[in-house]
């Protein structure tokens, strides 16, 4: 049993590797290749969360008058770009545009999309039901993640997201989507806590509760980023996020032994996590990665005005509608290699841009999954 389970395991690393082999080759290449496009689908959102990066955007666009990028233009986009292994939609709320299983299901067929992932705050709970049942039956070679926001249990999540029962919407959320999850395997829910100065001594609380009373997959804690609405809000300390991640490393186990029995699978995916955590750490202190950060290589992002940017946090290089929607075209620009050039060295804690930098860096990959 346990031989078959180990036979089981290496097989899954050997493709993972096959998989980020390809990818490798490809980013070193001259050949143009996207493992991650975050798409920014809207900048519709009732909330103002205090810990947002992105709110001020929000509240600049709040009038309507900026034109989002309707289907017929994204369809176009998703032409330009080839494969992208992974689509992460964000906004904005993202459940707030009409057309958001269409959306997904343009990327899943021009682009062959393997991971669809969707944040939400988890307020409009009957819209994210039915987008969500549309995009599973729409999209079904494709795993779907569902990320719903918790920041903290009942009153401390209210305060953060400025909304009285955000926190009951969310929990709702979560237990509606886990009865389309009984039909459609492929569907993940995870709830994503954003974790600041005011929350931080109740994360565990918060994993501890999630665990024992939320029909979800997993539970992925990690420290703000960004400058947030609420600029008196600050990141946790390094010391304040070792702490807490010493204690969150046991749930994050329980949480993939949950996805499997197979316990090397476990064994490594924990020691991913761990080493994943100890990289917050030693960001939060000041100090560089052992890795070049991927942004406007294997990731890059598309705003709902068709602003491109090499990551979240750097100005746009271009807009795709004065590129004839070719994504390429912008990618390969002059502000676009510039750009490039003054991030070589940067560092930040956002996951989305860790994860492919660690596994295209082929020390960083191996250390992070033997990281125990
Ligand atoms: S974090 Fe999400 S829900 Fe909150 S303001 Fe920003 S976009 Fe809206
Ligand atoms: S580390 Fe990467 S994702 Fe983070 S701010 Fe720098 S370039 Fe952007």
């Amino acid at each position: 049993m346990w031989r078959a389970r180990s036979k089981n395991a290496m097989q899954g690393v050997r493709e993972r590797l096959i998989d980020i082999s390809q990818q490798y080759r490809a980013a070193r290449g001259s050949g143009f290749t996207l493992r991650e496009l975050i798409f920014f689908v809207t900048y519709a959102c009732p909330f103002r969360c205090r810990t947002c990066f992105y709110a001020r955007t929000l509240d600049e666009h709040a009038a309507g008058q900026t034109e989002e990028l309707n289907l017929e233009e994204i369809r176009k986009i998703s032409a330009s770009l080839g494969t992208v292994h992974t689509l992460y939609i964000s906004g904005g709320e993202p459940f707030l545009r009409d057309d958001l299983p269409e959306i997904c299901e343009i990327f899943y067929r021009q682009n062959n999309i393997g991971t669809l992932s969707l944040p939400t705050s988890g307020f409009h709970t009957e819209k994210i039901y039915d987008d969500v049942q549309q995009i599973v039956r729409a999209c079904p070679g494709a795993r779907l993640i569902v990320g719903v926001a918790l920041d903290g249990l009942r009153e401390t999540h209210d305060a953060l997201k400025g909304v009285d029962g955000s926190f009951d919407r969310a929990v709702e959320t979560t237990r509606r989507l886990a009865l389309l999850k009984e039909r459609h395997p492929a569907l993940f829910i995870n709830v994503i806590t954003t974790v600041s100065n005011v929350n931080i001594n109740e994360v565990v609380s918060l994993a501890e509760f999630i665990r024992g009373n939320l029909p979800v997959d997993g539970h992925g804690p990690s420290p703000m980023r960004g400058v947030p609405y609420d600029d008196s809000l600050l990141a946790p300390s390094p010391e304040e996020w070792a702490r807490v991640a010493h204690n969150l490393i046991g749930y994050h186990r329980y949480w993939y032994a949950k996805k499997t029995s197979n316990r090397l699978k476990v064994f490594l995916a924990t020691n991913r996590t761990r080493y994943l955590y100890r990289l917050y750490t030693d960001i939060l202190a000041g100090k560089k990665t052992p890795f070049r950060c991927q942004a406007g290589r294997a990731i890059g992002v598309l705003e709902p005005n068709g602003d491109v940017r090499l990551c979240e946090s750097t100005v746009p290089v271009g807009n795709i509608r004065n590129a004839d929607y070719d994504f390429k075209t912008i990618w390969r620009s002059g502000s676009a290699n510039q750009m490039r050039e003054r991030i070589h060295s940067c560092a930040c804690t956002h996951a989305c841009f860790l994860h492919p930098s660690i596994d295209l860096n082929p020390a960083s990959l191996i250390h992070s999954y033997l990281y125990f």
